[in-house]
């Protein structure tokens, strides 16, 4: 059972092979194993994942389940769940309990779920690697000695171990895709404004999107389909007809070539030098296997690419520093012991309870943000910002789908770049523009590199067109069994 697709999941249950509760123990009890290994939890709740638990099978007996009834799942740190410890990764929000759930909990709610906990990330999702958390680095299961990749790398790190079939993530600048990658499972981010944000702490607004991960693109389509749908909480949610990921997999094309006519875009700046050799060669063997199964490559350009990091590392933090005046030590969080008056108290309860990054972020954008240096910095990067949306339109006149690493690297040995913010950004390469553009993006795991560790494929799809990167996935892992992976965890 630990091993199953979401799909095995649903017969076993709704054959009664097993209940929901029974399901819920199991991984619970793999979790309480594998935690002190990889610290992928901040918050495991038994009690009220039983209660969960119990009422889905009283619904599976009643015979109102939906297909992820009865099914455990974790979520990001980063979604404020009522009743339960919301730390968003932070000393700053180690007490807060948040008082309403976030849009995309109350829907897997709706929907059945079981919630067994709530998953480590770096400090308000600001990372490459899981190394930013209050909590303490998540490591990753292929080989404890290294990185899961961030700032989701809880959630990724959870489903790659099974200490939980499914997790909610969520992508800023690649924080879904870049941990699925090194973690070697599924992860997708839909457009931005597909999901809601209600309730999903702000890191930077116009960036921020909950995606989904899973072992398979199966997985994620039944995931992400149940996150999705207009919320008037969010004024940038999208009313649109909902759309069905599940069914879009089953594509019109022949068994052996699933993906014919399919034309994908393989941009030559994401293959110029600082990528590594063996992400090199596992993405090339992929692109080869696609071809395979009938899909044409055409190479297209994203000249712009390149001014990704320099564009977001000045508007997300400008966002961010924005976003985090919440966190006064005033209204709720951390509130120092002692100060002489207000600025004091400002100033005390936001050093103690903001980590180094963080504080870093909140530095950047004040200053980009400054009269005198707006013009020069944020107006010059919201140009930067266009240029790439505007390569990204051009290319998608050529193809139907783009192609690359998701990662310029596998995962890093813990430690290996903390020292070394720009070497940090750097590692985001691939998966920023996307972000950049709002555009949705999926990471597959296509292979391992240095040896044992995995390597991610990076899809990337015109606005709204999360259906045909969970089909074009799922051709590819209907071929390949690279998905099916696990690492070796002492269990
Ligand atoms: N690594 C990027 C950052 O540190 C992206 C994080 C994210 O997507 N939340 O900002």
């Amino acid at each position: 059972m630990i091993n199953a697709s979401l799909t095995e999941l649903r017969a076993a249950l709704d054959t009664r092979k097993i209940s929901s509760a029974e399901l819920a123990t199991l991984f619970l009890d793999r979790i309480e194993r594998l935690q002190p290994a990889l610290n992928a939890f901040i918050t495991v709740d038994r009690e009220r994942a039983l209660d969960a638990a119990r009422a889905a099978d009283a619904r599976i007996a009643a015979g109102t389940a939906g297909p992820l009834t009865g099914i455990p799942l974790a979520h990001k740190d980063v979604f404020c769940t009522q009743g339960l410890l919301t730390s968003c990764g932070s000393k700053m929000l180690s007490n807060f309990v948040s008082p309403y759930d976030a849009h995309v909990v109350s829907l897997l709610k709706a929907a059945g779920t079981v919630m067994l906990g709530k998953t480590n990330m770096d400090e308000f999702a600001m990372g490459s690697s899981n190394e930013n958390s209050h909590y303490g680095p998540v490591r990753n299961p292929w080989d404890t000695g290294r990185i899961p990749g961030g700032s989701s790398g809880g959630s990724a790190a959870a489903v790659a171990a099974r200490m939980v079939p499914m997790a909610t993530g969520t992508d800023t600048g690649g924080s879904v895709r870049q941990p699925a990658a090194l973690t070697g499972i599924t992860g997708i981010k839909p457009t931005y404004g597909t999901v809601s944000r209600y309730g999903m702490v702000a890191y930077a607004s116009s960036f921020d999107q909950a995606g989904a991960f899973g072992a398979s693109a199966a997985d994620c389509a039944l995931l992400l389909g149940a996150m999705t749908g207009f919320d008037p909480r969010d004024s940038t949610s999208l009313e649109r007809p909902a759309a069905d990921y599940t069914q879009a997999l089953q594509s019109g094309a022949s068994a052996t070539t699933p993906l014919a006519g399919l034309r994908i875009g393989v941009p030559e700046e994401f293959f110029a030098d600082g990528l590594d050799d063996d992400v090199r060669t596992a993405v090339e063997a992929a692109l080869a296997e696609y071809r395979k199964l009938g899909a044409q490559t055409v190479a297209v350009s994203l000249p712009n690419a390149r001014l990704a990091i320099p564009a977001y590392y000045v508007l997300a933090p400008a966002e961010a520093s924005s976003n985090l005046s919440r966190f006064d030590g005033v209204r709720y969080g951390h509130r120092a012991d002692s100060y002489s008056d207000l600025d004091d108290l400002y100033r005390k309860s936001r050093s103690e309870g903001f980590g180094a990054e963080v504080q870093r972020r909140i530095l950047i954008g004040t200053y980009v943000l400054s009269h005198g240096y707006y013009d020069a910095y944020y107006l010059q990067a919201q140009k930067l910002r266009r240029l790439i949306a505007e390569d990204f339109r051009r290319a998608f006149t050529q193809c139907d789908v783009i192609a690359g690493p998701t990662s310029p690297s596998t995962a890093w040995a813990i430690g290996a770049k903390s020292d070394d913010p720009v070497r940090m950004y750097l590692s985001d390469i691939y998966t920023i523009a996307v972000n950049l553009a709002g555009l949705p993006g999926l990471s597959h795991p296509c292979g391992f590199g240095n040896g044992h560790l995995p390597v991610g494929l990076q899809l990337i799809g015109d606005y709204f067109d999360e259906a045909r990167l969970l089909a074009t996935a799922h051709g590819y892992q209907q071929a390949t069994d690279w998905h099916l992976r696990r690492p070796a965890l002492a269990d």
